[in-house]
Order: C-alpha cells, then structure tokens, then sequence
C-alpha cells in the first residue's frame, strides 16, 4: 500500500492522475495510485485551472485549438481581478486588462477586446502592443504547476526517487504553496509558430498535427534534476530539487537564451514611475 506523493495520506486512490492536464491534450502520461483524490482534486481546481485559463499557457491553448475533453474549443480570459484577491498580488496596473482569445473551427484565433480605449488606440495606430504582467500570483502557480508536472514524471519513472528528501521542498510548494513564495522559473522561446502545426497526406486524407505540448526531466551537473515543459514556442525550466541553482543550468538548453522570471517589487516601482510621471505632465 503506497502513500500520496504530496500529503501522504494513505488514500483513497480512485482517480487517475494526468501529469499534463487533459486540457493540453494528455491522454497517456497518467499515474495511478501514486496522488490522493484530495491531492488530485486539488490541483484540477486550485493551480491547473488557474494556470489553463489566466497565463501564457492559456494563450497557447486557444492558438494551438487544443480542444477540451468534451471536444470544445478553448475560450480563454486574460484578464484580471479588479480587486486583490488573497495575499499573492494577483493585480497589477500595467497589465492589459479585458483581453480574451477565442479559436474557430477554422483554425483562425479571434481576439476579444472589451475597453473602448484600447480599439481606438488600435483603430487609430498608437496601440500596437498589449502588456501581460506575471504578478507575483502568476508565478507563483507558475511555479507550482511546473513543480507538480516534474514530480510526478519523477515518479512515473522512480516512485522512490520522487519521495526523497531532495525533492521534499518541490512536493510540498506545489501542493500546499509553501516554503519558499515563489519558485524561480527559466523561460525561453523555441521554434516557431510553423513547426508547431503540420499538415500531410495519408491513406485518410489530409491529416493536420498539432504539437501541444513537450515536457522532460533531466540532469545537469549531476546536481539539479531540471524539468523543462514546452508549451507552444515557450520552454519553462524549473529546478526540482533546488530552487536557486547557478547559470550552469542553462547548458540543459543551448540552443536557446534561458531569463530568469523574477518579480521584485523595485522593479514594479521603476516600471510604474516614468508612467506616472507622464500623467502628471499631462495635469
Ligand atoms: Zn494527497
């Protein structure tokens, strides 16, 4: 009889576990008896929800039209709060607010914007760009949600492995978000947006693939056990069992420039200032 990887208890085992959620097209990358129902449960509703609908992986999810499990097309909702929710920033005034993506039986993603200000900056030229803002509860899930994906493949691999003391700190911020606030994340661009959809001729007919997702954890400097998630043209890198590794890490990706994903909240200020220095010339 084994215990939850994350809080131990010694059961129920009734739902199978998806690594990857289904929402990204996973089907086959599945643990059984290894994670609660309550764990299972809450990560659906607590981070992988959160992280499918209100960050960049939302975003490749309509793009790519990776279709729920009930076959829909994914809707998404960039948007924030307007009020803080909860102690993690979840709010910031630089973030485009009221944007949503929507994806078409056609292939084609549609933008919906709902503030009249942005569509006449866009109409009119001076709007070319939109803002997202990781804010400190972005990453945080962020964080969480790669934690849980790199644990679990751990396990899938080596059930003991995954329950060692070095991945104690990995376990437990993914489930219960604490330990350290925030978890630090690499982040790279990979491809482009032409590998990822492919289309060919076979015995059926045209055939349309689409990469949804890829995801591996590795070794580097036999010292971090890295994993490294890639979702549309973005890699996501985490380090399991040691959050602050050194740039030796970035010899897991050569091919590509590893940032590091930080949220200070000098950096928040700096960015803040010159704008509100504009609106006070204005005045
Ligand atoms: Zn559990």
């Amino acid at each position: 009889m084994s215990n939850c990887l994350f809080c131990t208890a010694s059961g129920p085992f009734t739902k199978p576990e998806h690594i990857i959620p289904e929402a990204l097209g996973n089907d086959n990358l599945i643990l059984r008896n290894e994670v609660c129902d309550k764990c299972n449960q809450y990560f659906g509703t607590k981070v992988e929800k959160f992280v499918l609908g209100k960050t960049p992986i939302a975003f490749w999810r309509t793009f790519l039209g990776i279709r729920t499990k009930h076959g829909a097309l994914p809707h998404v909702d960039l948007s924030q709060p307007k009020q803080e929710k909860g102690r993690l920033a979840s709010v910031h005034e630089l973030h485009d607010n009221l944007l949503g993506f929507a994806c078409h039986e056609d292939h084609t993603v549609s933008v919906d914007i709902n503030d009249d200000e942005m569509i006449r900056g866009i109409l009119d030229g001076t709007r070319t760009q939109f803002t997202f803002v990781f804010t400190r509860l972005v990453l945080s899930l962020m964080g969480r949600f790669l934690c849980k994906i790199g644990v679990e493949l751990l396990c899938l691999d080596d059930r003991r492995l995954a329950r060692s003391p070095a991945f104690d700190k990995a376990r437990r911020f993914s489930r219960f978000g604490d330990g350290v606030e925030l978890w630090p994340i690499f982040h790279g661009n990979t491809g482009t947006l032409r590998d990822l959809r492919r289309r060919f001729v076979d015995a059926d007919g045209v055939v349309e693939e689409v990469l949804c997702y890829q995801c591996r954890v590795l070794e580097v400097a036999s010292r971090y056990t890295l994993l490294m998630f890639t979702v549309g043209t973005d890699t996501w890198v985490v380090s399991l069992n040691d959050p602050y590794p050194t740039p030796v890490i970035r010899e897991a990706a050569p091919d590509m420039t590893l940032e590091l994903i930080w949220y200070s909240e000098e950096q928040v200020k700096r960015e803040e200032e010159p704008n509100k220095a504009l609106d006070s010339d204005k005045e």
